[in-house]
């Protein structure tokens, strides 16, 4: 336990200062791509707005170049849960699409993800999303000092069994974010409560719920980057990069200053 505890990154207050810059650079662009979002909008059209954001803020992408991914987000659409390639996929009313972004700023790393309507969508659909959603917030109201980091796990998955019989990946999970933008510990998004390093001040992590509509069964694409439901359903990614303080969990990917209290979010 000692030793793994050594391997998690503590950032000073000043440089978790630096993190909610790169936080908010993150937020700011995925909020103006999310307005871009509707039908006939190709991918590319958002990797190119995702990327002229980042740029006029003076930050760099983390994603572009990370082991050769060639944009600047991830647009993950329908049955694609994570790490789609935005390209010529010209965007269709009533599709369900997750966009990924990762920023740096003076070396520290803000990620967030976000699921977006494409006009209008089923109710399955709408709901799979506040679903994952409202799972990312249980996780991050868990993400407390002196709380262990499987408790964050426990609540996720807590809160989706809740809701419904949905399926939630194992295979790709959470992660420590600072210098780098994936860092230990492991956050995986299920588990039982009170196991693994307690949670201190300056710890900071990534929390991002993948949930599928059916079976949790996904496969990678012949791209080696997207990562597809194997059943074809419908599928959601929502994900905050947050700061354990002694205020609470500091949301560093929100628009505003946000901390997830339990009145606090989603924003
Ligand atoms: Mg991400
Ligand atoms: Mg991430």
């Amino acid at each position: 336990m000692f030793r793994r505890r050594e391997h998690i990154e503590i950032k000073s207050d000043d440089q978790l200062q630096v993190m909610r810059a790169a936080g908010l650079v993150v937020a700011q662009t995925l909020e103006r791509v999310r307005q871009l979002v509707a039908p006939g909008v190709t991918t590319a059209d958002l990797d190119d707005c995702a990327a002229a954001m980042i740029s006029d803020a003076g930050a760099a992408p983390s994603f572009l170049g990370y082991y050769g991914f060639p944009a600047h987000i991830c647009t993950s659409v329908n049955d694609e849960v994570v790490h789609g390639i935005p390209g010529a996929r010209v965007l269709q009313e009533g599709d369900l699409i997750s966009i990924d972004c990762g920023a740096i700023v003076d070396g520290w790393h803000g990620d967030a993800a976000i699921t977006v309507a494409v006009g209008q969508v089923s109710g399955d659909s709408q709901r799979l999303s506040d679903v994952t959603q409202a799972s990312l917030w249980a996780g991050l109201r868990a993400a407390r000092v002196g709380a262990r980091l499987s408790d964050i796990g426990h609540a996720i998955q807590t809160s989706i069994e809740a809701a419904g019989d949905y399926g939630i990946l194992e295979d790709y999970v959470g992660h420590g974010i600072g210098s780098a933008m994936h860092l230990e510990p492991s956050v995986p998004n299920y588990g039982k409560p009170g196991r693994g390093p307690r949670l201190v001040p300056g710890m900071a992590l990534a929390i991002e719920p993948m949930v599928t509509a059916g079976s949790a069964k996904v496969h990678t694409m012949s791209d080696d980057w997207t990562v597809v439901a194997s059943d074809g359903g419908m599928s959601a990614h929502w994900e905050h990069s947050v700061a354990i303080t002694q205020a609470g969990p500091w949301v560093l990917t929100a628009l505003d200053e946000v901390w997830a209290t339990p009145s606090g979010g989603p924003e």
